[in-house]
């Protein structure tokens, strides 16, 4: 099962729990029920999933919930609490210091995406000031060293390795000797990765930890692996000190399972997540905005965040006070359509903003999306300021429908589904943003 899909079925369970008219034993029951199958076709591991119930139910116990508190409410919170729980162990990782050298080793499967992830690990850490550098030990395989030369070149990394040596240990530890000289404060040492677990890559990857001696150990695993999850990060966690976890490929058929289990497995945080194969589809990992999106709640603060990234700084106060007033008009709308279609890959986006889950614009259909934003864009462009600027939805009527189809050259079945389409959306803003000026509303979400 997919992550959207994932979420989308957890969510349904709590909407069928939402819609009963009496929360009773049952209800409470079968929605619990629907959540396990869930987790389970989504390769958690079933002992997690057990644990989770056993922990609801403890938190909701119906006969001793008094008739005046919300039910519904309390059980949904304990649904996103312990879904939460499942992704945080409860410790935050290392985080590299400025000015320091760090040393951060990553370690994973053959093809789970480790030479990328360095490189986009290296290449955030650099956006933000700090000066990386990146160590190539990984002598087993092919090209290895080609490829992460090539990644460190564009993204203007400086890089160490060898086509001669053999002995990863002495290319790691001399790479690393390099780049401490060097005044490198996170020097990145890229291992072996083999096709699957074996004692010769688990030895060699413990003696370049022991020699390197790693502020951090990252595991790196593909989003998409099933029930092996969890022992293949055990096995990891086993052989040398994992104190994070980046999950590649959440882009593609992502399982939601195996990043909850490999944070189990390691008693480590997920600390970044690979949505594509380029340098910069690379998110920082939080937990609740995770969760929030994974329930369809949507992303306020990543959408916020995206939004900053592609709108120019002097503007910037100016969108954050549209969207956080509250007035969200047919111009908010507008311009929200086009700071998406400055920013790329429109699906990241549109999940992240609420009521907008993922399945909204399928993989593979964000060109007919962008026409359709496109369109929408059109239509708007024959409307009136008053009609832009309005928040009554009244005023709206039926010959200025007819007058907006004819001045756009669009259908007014057209004008009539976006219309909807922004109620819609105003709807769901409001729902997320009930205090001006609070951005720390997620957790007020539930
Ligand atoms: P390694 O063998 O673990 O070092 O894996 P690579 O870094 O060579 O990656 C294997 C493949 O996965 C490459 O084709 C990458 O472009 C691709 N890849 C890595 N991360 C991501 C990601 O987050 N999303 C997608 N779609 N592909 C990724």
């Amino acid at each position: 099962m997919v992550l959207a899909d994932l979420g989308g079925r957890i969510s349904h369970a709590i909407q069928q729990m939402t819609n009963a008219t009496v929360i009773d034993e049952k209800v409470l029951n079968d929605c619990l029920n629907e959540i396990t199958r869930a987790l389970l076709s989504s390769d958690v591991q079933f002992q997690l999933v057990r644990d989770m119930q056993k922990n609801i139910k403890a938190i909701v116990n119906l006969d001793e919930l008094a008739a005046g508190h919300n039910k519904r409410r309390i059980i949904q919170q304990a649904i996103f609490n312990e879904l939460c729980k499942m992704l945080d162990p409860g410790k935050p990782s290392f985080t590299p210091k400025k000015g320091k050298p760090s040393i951060v080793m990553f370690v994973g499967l053959q093809g789970s995406g480790k030479t990328t992830t360095c490189t986009k690990y290296a290449h955030y850490h650099q956006k933000k000031g700090w000066k990386p550098a990146l160590v190539c030990s990984d002598t087993f395989r092919a090209g290895a060293f080609d490829q992460l030369k090539q990644n460190a070149t564009k993204a203007r990394i400086p890089f160490y390795g060898s086509y001669t040596e053999s002995d990863p240990v002495k290319i790691a530890v001399e790479g690393v000797e390099t780049f401490k000289k060097e005044y490198c404060d996170l020097i990145i040492v890229d291992t072996s990765g083999r096709h699957k677990q074996e004692a010769a890559l688990f030895e060699e990857m413990r003696q370049v930890s022991e020699a390197t001696n790693p502020d951090l150990v990252i595991f790196v695993m593909d989003g998409s692996m099933g029930q092996a999850a969890f022992d293949q990060a055990q096995a990891f966690k086993l052989s040398v000190p994992v104190g994070a976890v980046i999950i590649t490929k959440m882009d593609g058929h992502a399982k939601g399972g195996g990043a909850l289990s490999a944070v189990a497995a390691t008693k480590s945080p997920v600390i970044f997540m690979g949505t594509g194969e380029h340098m910069d589809e690379f998110e920082v990992f939080d937990v609740k905005p995770f969760v929030s999106r994974l329930l369809g709640m949507g992303d306020w603060t990543g959408l916020m965040d995206k939004l900053q990234d592609a709108v120019p700084e002097d503007q910037q106060t100016d969108l954050v006070e549209k969207f956080m007033g509250g007035n969200f008009t047919l111009r908010t709308m507008y311009e929200l359509y086009q700071s998406i279609l400055n920013m790329g890959p429109l699906s990241q986006v549109f999940s992240m903003m609420p009521g907008y889950r993922e399945q909204m614009i399928p993989k593979g259909q964000e060109k007919e999306s962008q026409a359709k934003i496109k369109r929408c864009m059109t239509i708007m462009d024959s409307m009136t300021n008053q009609e832009l600027d309005s928040t009554n939805p009244k005023l709206m009527n039926e010959s200025r429908i007819l007058r907006i189809a004819r001045g756009s050259g669009r259908q007014v079945k057209e004008v009539m589904e976006m219309m909807e389409e922004y109620k819609k959306l105003a709807k769901n803003m409001k729902s997320v943003i009930p205090n001006k000026g609070n951005k720390n509303l997620l957790s007020q979400n539930m």
